[in-house]
């Protein structure tokens, strides 16, 4: 096989004690999957999961105690955190049970899912698709995944986003209005899962924005922290 120009680099995340990388096909995201949150946006009540996606090269991996760095993103000037849990899917299928659904998964992570939120308010308002708002280069910092058997029951993690030190985010994985489980039987029922497919399953309440130098210190117990840095445009 030739192509006319040198194919893209697969994107890949650090696996914690693996020299192996996890390869990334495609970014799922679960949008308001926390009550506090849905409510912060202006919604309420449980309404049936949505899902939005963010390119593979959106990912920022971030190595095990080390700090990323993403830039400034242009066009807009209310760029927002959202810190998430993010499922890594290791065994493909389509129209998996929720009670099925644990066999499927490869391991977790801490994910950040930058937001334009001016732009994606525009969006919504004018009833066009998010990607500006969601989908965009460096959009999704990621750290190292802990294999599922390492990482344990994540369902009752504390989850936790500071900024420059300061407390924005903070909430337990419990709370989330479609468990993981409940997550992968929708998403499944939409799409065949693959190997290498990760889905950020929501954020908790706090979201809020962040400012070039600032420095974001986000963490799911029992997956270790994530450290991003914001640098100028
Ligand atoms: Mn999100």
């Amino acid at each position: 096989m030739s192509y006319v120009f040198p194919p893209p680099p697969v994107v890949s995340v650090p696996v914690l004690g693996s020299a192996a990388q996890f390869p990334v096909r495609r970014i799922y995201c679960v949008g308001r999957n926390y009550e506090e949150h849905a409510k912060e946006m202006g919604f309420t009540g449980r309404e049936p999961p949505f899902f939005f996606m963010k390119p593979a090269d959106a990912v920022v991996p971030v190595n095990a105690g080390q700090t990323g760095a993403i830039a400034y993103p242009s066009l807009t000037s209310n760029l927002h955190h959202e810190i998430e849990l993010v499922v890594a899917i290791g065994t493909g299928g389509r129209n998996i049970r929720a009670a099925d659904a644990a066999q499927h998964i490869f391991g977790y992570a801490v994910g950040l899912d930058m937001t334009r939120r001016d732009l994606q308010n525009e969006m919504k308002k004018q009833g066009r698709p998010w990607c500006i708002g969601k989908a965009f280069d460096q959009s999704a910092p990621i750290g190292p995944i802990t294999p599922a058997a390492q990482a344990g029951d994540v369902s009752q993690a504390e989850i936790h986003l500071n900024v420059n030190g300061a407390q924005r985010q903070r909430s337990t994985v419990s709370k989330l209005i479609w468990n993981i489980g409940e997550t992968i039987e929708h998403l499944s029922a939409a799409w065949e899962l693959q190997p290498g497919d990760l889905i950020f399953t929501g954020t908790p309440e706090g979201v809020a924005a962040v400012v070039a130098g600032d420095l974001l210190e986000g963490g799911v117990s029992g997956l270790g922290s994530l450290c991003v840095r914001i640098a100028a445009a």
